[in-house]
């Protein structure tokens, strides 16, 4: 199964790129406020975020990565890091979803920006030959 976690890869790129989150944590996808869906330059910058489960800090760019994690474990993970942070238990399932539907889409090492309720693909991190 394919998870989607946050990555300091590809940061910079743009320059209202910013990564708070630890490396490889798992990430999901909060409302907007009103500020970014009002203003297409997204000032507040929550519009272009990932947020990171365990950090409780944000990031603007998302990498698919395998796991062995089953759904259950991710809506489980979803669950303690909601608790943690405030938000209802009861969008374990819905956040976790959200996640998976994402990283469905893409094969593993494809990093992913965000606009709103848009995904674009930004790069992809792939194994080269082998040195030595
Ligand atoms: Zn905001």
């Amino acid at each position: 199964m394919r998870i989607l976690v946050a990555t300091g890869l590809t940061q910079g790129t743009a320059p209202t790129d910013y990564h708070h989150c630890v490396e490889g944590e798992l990430v999901w996808i909060q409302e907007p406020c009103d500020r970014d869906l009002k203003d297409p330059a997204m000032p507040c910058g929550c519009g272009r975020g990932f947020a990171g489960a365990a950090s409780h800090r944000a990031t603007t760019t998302a990498m698919v990565v395998d796991t062995e994690m089953t759904r259950e474990e991710v809506v489980l993970a979803f669950n303690t890091s909601l608790v943690d942070g405030g938000w209802p238990s009861e969008w374990a399932e819905t956040v976790a979803d959200d996640n998976l539907v994402i990283a469905a889409q893409l094969p593993a090492g494809a990093i992913i920006i965000r606009e709103l309720e848009q995904f674009f693909l930004r790069g992809a991190l792939f194994q080269g030959p082998g040195v030595g």
